[in-house]
């Protein structure tokens, strides 16, 4: 079962508990080295440790609802291509490295803010890229040379 791949948009069999594992030396699982406070906690120091692990793991899923409020809470919807403002439905979360080239189950370091115009004219760039590529690879095993 794959877990994670790079080359897709959402990760369904990603959960929790494979990226955030019970520990067993008494240590949060979140990352953060704190100690569980007692025994009732088995996994997470305090709740903001759960409900951060939680969020992440929605960002590596793709869950677009999540990615979309924490990048709004970052750049408050000014796209970063041409630096317009964008109304609340006119922006798009953009895979900074498209997830065609390894950028899917990624953390918000690849995503940016792009209106719908900017958005438009970068993937119509990917889209003429491919079609080179595969081009250039359909040339090569006829004999071909570009
Ligand atoms: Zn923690
Ligand atoms: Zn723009």
């Amino acid at each position: 079962m794959i877990l994670i791949d790079k080359y897709q948009r959402f990760q369904k069999n990603l959960q929790l508990h494979h990226l955030f594992p019970e520990r067993n030396d008494g240590i949060c699982a979140c990352g953060c080295d704190k100690p569980l406070p007692n025994k009732r906690r088995k996994r997470w120091a305090s709740d903001e440790c759960r409900r951060k692990s939680y969020t992440y793991l929605c960002v590596i899923k793709g869950d677009t609802a999540t990615i979309r409020d924490l990048l709004f809470q970052i750049e408050r919807g000014f796209c970063r291509g041409c630096g317009v403002e964008c109304g609340p439905k006119e922006w798009d979360a953009d895979h900074i490295i498209p997830v065609h080239k390894g950028g899917g189950a990624c953390d918000m370091d690849n995503f940016q803010t792009l209106c719908k115009q900017c958005h438009w004219d970068k993937s119509a760039d990917e889209a003429r890229q491919r079609a080179r590529v595969q081009n250039k690879f359909a040339h090569e095993n006829k004999g071909y040379y570009l």
